[in-house]
């Protein structure tokens, strides 16, 4: 007969082998996820099927006895472990949880963008290669690759820094997302390039529809920083399996269309076969103009600039040109961004410094002190050894106090600002001056340039040429004449091409000018001619 006291001996057991079995039940889902971590479920099985033996043995010997003082103790010990077992299972629970969460997240941000969340370059190329291997690719355009890259990014991102940069990625990336179809791919490639895989299989008609929806979704100004940034975009296609049947063969070929989509004005190219021989073509010129600038294979012309005041030559422009053998006397626009984009433009800003710098040297041996400027460009300023060439380059030439002015533009100006402004002081202590190119092309204000230590300002010719017909481009000159002025800044137009220009220019107390109407770019030889007549350039010289 079981007394109260067993019936509430053997319940206690009982509660302690459901304690044991539940938190047996619960880690098993929890292990069976982390397999990778734990393998040895069988033995915590063979142990819980021990526990509860030895719990119904401890039960069947209370039936048949008054439990006495050790049998407390033991009741007390099994029910204790049954909750010291649910304890450790549930830590054990949370340190499993925990860690396949923190492998899931690695995993996802192995293959996916920090910035948007989006697929990166792995993921996207994996996935290719899945979706090929998947589709039969005899059957014509069953997938395309989109490479697509912003077009005016970079300046953006240079002018407004990167925090602006990143929310203009981040709002890029949501509207291409709404512009394609939930069974495409978006990924971020890398920087301002992003790719989409296409799923043709409903028909090839979709590729020009959603090429179609990317630009008009990318047509409307964004708001970055209280500013409209407008942002193109150049699209190069490819498909599969013309244009190739691997994701490394499809991702050049659509990229090689994005680079001609950026060299014309049209938003989407699709991959041709000529286009191999232009990146052939690319590769061999840029050979071209690495032996260009080591066998001095380039020439520089000189475009006066006059003081309005005086009516005469105050300062010359060291404009690079390259007659190349092929193509004629190539502009510095058909190559300078090639030799920015490769890598060769410190190379080259050095090869002119060099010319500047003699021509210095000889004119101050024959008694001319005319002043030069010469272009740099964003990434000499960003050359630790840049500093040191000028530094050694005038003291070569005995230059003391050289004439001499660094133009660079408003965007390598202030990307980077605080580091720039060191350069340019270290530059200033050795007696250059600096002008800010191409001025109001950028997206800083006159307020920011009161912050950088330049002497002079350069209106970008684009408002200039337009200043008689456009009434907005000549309040712009004017008022950034007036500011420059209260600032302490020398302004100087570009791109005068009237008289009529020159004279409200003159009006308007602007201090230099050049420009075709002045004079063309000349060999300098005939800027040595120009000074030895010493002629007034009220009348043009070399106009065209
Ligand atoms: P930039 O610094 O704005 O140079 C002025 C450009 O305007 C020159 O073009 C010049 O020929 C042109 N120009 C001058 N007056 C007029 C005018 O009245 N009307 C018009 N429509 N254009 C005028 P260029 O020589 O073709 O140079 C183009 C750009 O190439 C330069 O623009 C400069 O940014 C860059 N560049 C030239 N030489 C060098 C160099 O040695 N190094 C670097 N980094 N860039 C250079
Ligand atoms: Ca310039
Ligand atoms: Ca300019």
């Amino acid at each position: 007969m079981l007394t109260t006291l067993n019936a509430v001996v053997i319940a206690v057991v009982f509660v302690g082998i459901i304690v044991l079995s539940v938190s047996l039940y619960q880690g098993h889902n929890t292990y069976r996820r982390a397999s990778e971590h734990f393998q040895a479920w069988w033995i915590l099985l063979v142990l819980h099927g021990l526990f509860i033996v030895g719990y119904l043995a401890f039960v069947i010997s209370i039936v048949q006895k008054k439990p006495d003082a050790s049998d407390f103790i033991v009741v007390g010990l099994l029910v204790g472990g049954s909750y010291f077992v649910w304890i450790v299972n549930k830590l054990g629970q949370s340190v499993i949880t925990e860690l396949t969460r923190v492998a899931a997240l690695e995993r996802h941000r192995a293959i996916h963008d920090d910035l948007t969340n989006l697929p990166n370059r792995a993921f996207f190329t994996q996935y290719l290669d899945q979706q090929i291997r998947r589709h039969k690719v005899s059957q014509p355009q069953q997938l395309a690759v989109l490479m697509m890259d912003m077009d005016r990014f970079k300046m953006i991102n240079d002018t407004m820094g990167h925090y602006y940069g990143d929310i203009l990625l981040q709002e890029i990336a949501l509207r291409l997302h709404r512009a394609i179809r939930k069974t495409d791919m978006l990924a971020r490639l890398g920087g301002d390039e992003f790719g989409v895989l296409l799923d043709l299989s409903e028909g090839p008609r979709h590729l020009e529809k959603i090429c179609q929806h990317i630009v008009e979704a990318l047509e409307q100004p964004f708001a970055v920083g209280g500013r409209a940034a407008d942002v193109g975009i150049s699209i190069g296609v490819a498909w599969c399996p013309d244009h190739g049947i691997s994701s490394t063969k499809l991702m050049k070929h659509a990229k090689s269309a994005m680079y001609e989509a950026k060299k014309t004005t049209i938003d989407t190219v699709v991959y041709h076969q000529g286009l191999d021989s232009h990146d052939l073509d690319r590769l061999h010129i840029l050979n071209e103009l690495c032996d260009a600038i080591d066998h001095d294979g380039l020439v520089v012309h000189f475009q006066p600039q006059v003081d309005l005041k005086k009516g005469i030559i105050c300062s010359a422009e060291a404009l690079i040109r390259w007659p190349h053998p092929r193509f004629g006397l190539l502009s510095p626009d058909e190559f300078i961004p090639m030799a920015e984009q490769n890598g060769l433009i410190n190379r080259l800003s050095y090869w002119v410094l060099d010319i500047v710098m003699d021509q210095l040297k000889r004119w101050q041996k024959s008694g001319i002190h005319l002043p030069l400027s010469t272009n740099i460009s964003a990434t000499d300023l960003q050359d630790n050894k840049f500093v040191d060439y000028v530094m050694e380059g005038l003291s070569a030439r005995s230059l003391q106090k050289p004439k001499l002015t660094l133009e660079i533009t408003e965007s390598a100006v202030i990307s980077r600002h605080v580091e720039v402004q060191n350069v340019i002081k270290r530059l200033q202590k050795l007696g250059l001056k600096f002008a800010i190119d191409d001025f109001g092309t950028g997206y800083s204000s006159l307020q920011y340039i009161k912050k950088l230590p330049v002497e002079e300002i350069k209106i970008d010719k684009s408002f200039v040429l337009n200043m008689t017909k456009d009434n907005n481009d000549a309040m712009i000159i004017r008022s950034t004449i007036d500011l420059a002025h209260k600032l302490g800044r020398k302004v100087t137009a570009e791109g005068v091409e009237s008289s009529e220009v020159l004279q409200l220019l003159s009006s308007w107390s602007c201090d230099r000018a050049q420009g075709f109407y002045l004079a063309q770019p000349l060999p300098i030889e005939d800027l040595n001619q120009a000074l030895h007549e010493n002629r007034s350039f009220i009348t043009p010289v070399g106009a065209k």
